[in-house]
């Protein structure tokens, strides 16, 4: 079909072109689902729904779009957003990089030339930033990730304390992540209620209708656009957009900017969370996951998306910013 911008098209084209990708994407059953944590292992390995939520606050969705699943690294993205505002930008950068780091999500392994993480979608870099969190909220760090989410997507959001659990009992690549980031003075001490923060962010229960919602407040520049309400810091989303872009997808994050072109954010529970900046933003769910962590249905959907609606931020009929629109078009 033709390149049409979201924002001209009837709800029944929209909700055409939904139905068409989930039929196209259904069918495909590659993938397993990520058993590392026990309790990740019990999903329905067959759930899966897609959801756009526009920046002026309107929904589409289909498929299972309100199973609830657990947030996992998604939430990397949204801790790295709230600690840039909370200590700001160069305080973040002198314990955590904005550089890709090529390998895998747990590797045990800081940039050698600063001997810090790499970036904080890797797990050494989000560590550290729930420990910054911690430091500046004390034992409050993890009721006020939870309210700052729940804003994002605008209802209560809970944990699931059966995956918290799951996380707690057999995290032990992530306690030594944390010990090492506490000998090499990346984090200081305490460190074990950094790591108790880290393994609540992952279990947080969302659905593919929140990672929308949480995906067009970025997309309108902090703001929760069925709220109203301001969620974020307007120059805290702009970096956190772009390491989201560089390094949101894992060691596919490469491919990703490639062949998809948005921010973006995968949890091994099965979400994506991505963002066409001033525009929208898209949440997938289904738990099936490739070798590298991301969804397998939810990266077809992005794909055609993308593809479908001129969505890759490079592509010519991506309208970008409607503030550009605004000034060039009138
Ligand atoms: N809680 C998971 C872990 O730290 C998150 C991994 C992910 O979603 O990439 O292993």
């Amino acid at each position: 079909m033709d390149k049409i911008e979201i924002a001209t098209m009837k709800s029944s084209d929209i909700n055409h072109v939904l139905g068409h990708i989930y039929d196209s994407v259904l069918e495909n059953r590659e993938g397993a689902l990520a058993d590392y944590i026990p309790e990740l292992a019990k999903v329905e390995p067959d759930s899966f729904g897609m959801a756009l939520a526009t920046n002026n606050g309107r929904v589409y969705s289909i498929g299972d779009t309100e199973t609830p699943f657990t947030i996992q690294s998604i939430s990397k993205a949204l801790n790295y957003c709230i600690a840039l505002e909370l200590i700001g930008r160069d305080a973040i950068l002198a314990r955590v990089g904005v550089e890709p780091s090529g390998d895998r999500f747990n590797a045990i392994e800081f940039d050698p030339r600063t001997l810090r993480p790499y970036n904080p979608m890797v797990n050494a870099g989000a560590i550290t930033v729930a420990w910054i969190l911690c430091n500046r909220l004390g034992n409050n760090a993890f009721d006020y990730i939870l309210n700052r989410f729940s804003q994002a997507a605008g209802r209560q959001l809970v944990l699931d304390q059966n995956v918290y659990q799951s996380e707690f009992r057999t995290g032990h690549r992530n306690r030594a992540i944390g010990h090492l980031l506490l000998s090499a003075q990346a984090i200081e001490e305490p460190v074990d209620l950094a790591l108790d923060v880290y393994f609540k962010q992952c279990s947080i229960s969302v659905t593919a209708i929140d990672l929308a919602v949480m995906g067009a407040t970025f997309a309108n520049l902090g703001m929760n656009p069925i709220t109203g309400k301001q969620v974020f810091d307007t120059t805290a989303v702009r970096n956190t957009l772009s390491v989201m872009f560089t390094c949101g997808m894992y060691d596919y994050s490469g491919n990703w900017a490639h062949d998809v072109g948005l921010p973006a954010k995968s949890g091994v529970g099965g979400g994506i969370l991505g963002i066409v900046n001033r525009q929208l933003g898209i949440g997938t769910f289904s738990p099936r996951v490739d070798p590298n962590g991301n969804s397998v249905r939810g990266l077809a959907s992005f794909k055609i998306l993308s593809d479908e609606f001129g969505l890759h931020a490079f592509d010519p009929t991506n309208r970008g910013s409607g503030l550009v629109a605004h000034f060039f078009d009138h």
